[in-house]
């Protein structure tokens, strides 16, 4: 019972509700091609394994990481060609939600997590909710428009963002609230000039509020079901895409009243869908005047990672010259949450690059 709803629940994730049931088991879109059509055959052996073969010839061993790389429900795919078997023997079975979905604490302990999925040492990882938060004009949009820059780069790993390292690179979505477009192109060719241009493995998507409402009339509303939906089937459409970053909250939730947890619950329960699905989120977000971040305090209360920004002190005001400082870092080691120095430098091209001037 359990590992057939298990199946259906990957199958129709994939094919994002139309996979087709079969005598054996159902036909979904393999997450490894460009599938138009279904051709994914995913079914149970007599044995309790799960097989899944795709008819355009993809590697066996690429679906069965693309589909952990998913994150929930695949997490449940531990291993090899039988990951299923050890998780279904040893359980009560009843079809109650509990009964059904619920795991025994040895389940648990033998599962397999992707969240050590590194993109950037020592913070974002997979499945993670980072906030970034600085006062205007300190450069926190410098700052996570060099991440989307260097996490989709030709050779991104070993990459230096200020302190920070990168550890694998993957597609990233931005999502912009309030920058013209041609402030985002000249940021972004300058920041891609820094790092030796225009060459990238991964794309970097911009998905920007003003080009949005510029072309359809209406700006992107995170408040708003719809926007949220189009989000979350895009990195469902393509797992290639494993960072959003979301620049930034005010800007992107008009309307909504940031002082009320009840205004917040449904971005809440977005993110934490997103992070299910494997999704690094870094959200962009304001100080309030006492230099924490705005806002009703349950915004906290999922984060991962809260990062504040805060000017060098005696650093010009045109110069990005900031202390990161780490508020909130889940699973930090023991040094890794000092206080760390980021500095927008020129170089002789005229290409801008984050750098720690401590180092
Ligand atoms: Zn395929």
């Amino acid at each position: 019972m359990y590992k057939h709803m298990l199946i259906e629940k990957i199958a129709q994730e994939l094919a994002m509700g139309k996979a087709v049931k079969q005598s054996d088991g159902y036909l979904t879109r393999c997450p490894c091609h460009n599938d138009t059509k279904l051709s994914l055959r995913l079914k149970l052996t007599a044995q309790g394994d799960l097989r899944a073969t795709c008819e355009d010839g993809c590697k066996n061993i690429d679906i069965r990481n693309k589909l952990r790389e998913w994150g929930a429900p695949f997490s449940d795919l531990t291993a090899n060609d039988a990951p299923l078997v050890p998780m279904v023997r040893n359980r009560f079975y009843d079809s109650t939600l509990v009964g059904t979905y619920a795991i025994t604490s040895s389940q648990l302990a033998a599962m397999e997590f992707v969240s050590s999925r590194y993109f950037i040492s020592p913070f974002l990882y997979a499945k993670s909710i980072s906030m970034v938060h600085a006062h205007p004009g300190v450069g926190k949009s410098m700052v996570v428009h060099g991440i989307c820059s260097a996490l989709t780069r030709e050779n991104p790993e070993g990459l230096m963002i200020g302190p920070w390292e990168i550890i694998n690179g993957c597609g990233v979505l931005l999502v912009d609230g309030e920058l013209p477009m041609s402030d985002l192109k000249k940021r972004l060719s300058l920041i891609s000039k820094g790092l030796g241009g225009e060459h990238r493995r991964n794309r970097l998507l911009i998905f920007a509020s003003v080009d949005l409402q510029a072309k359809t009339g209406e700006p992107i509303n995170l408040t708003m079901v719809r926007y949220r939906e189009e989000i979350t089937n895009h990195f469902r459409r393509h797992p290639e895409y494993r960072v959003l970053v979301l620049d930034n909250l005010t800007s992107l939730t008009d309307g909504m009243n940031e002082n009320t947890k009840t205004a917040w619950a449904p971005i809440n329960r977005w993110l934490l869908q997103l992070r299910n699905m494997g999704v690094a989120t870094i959200l962009v977000h304001h100080s309030n005047k006492s230099g924490t971040d705005r806002g009703h305090s349950s915004i906290r209360d999922n984060l991962d990672n809260i990062i504040s920004l805060k000017r060098v002190k005696g650093a010009s005001v045109d110069d990005v010259h900031i202390t990161a400082i780490f508020e909130k870092g889940r699973n930090l080691l023991p040094g890794e949450g000092k206080d760390v120095e980021l500095k927008l430098i020129k170089d002789e091209q005229g290409g801008l690059r984050l750098v720690c001037p401590q180092a």
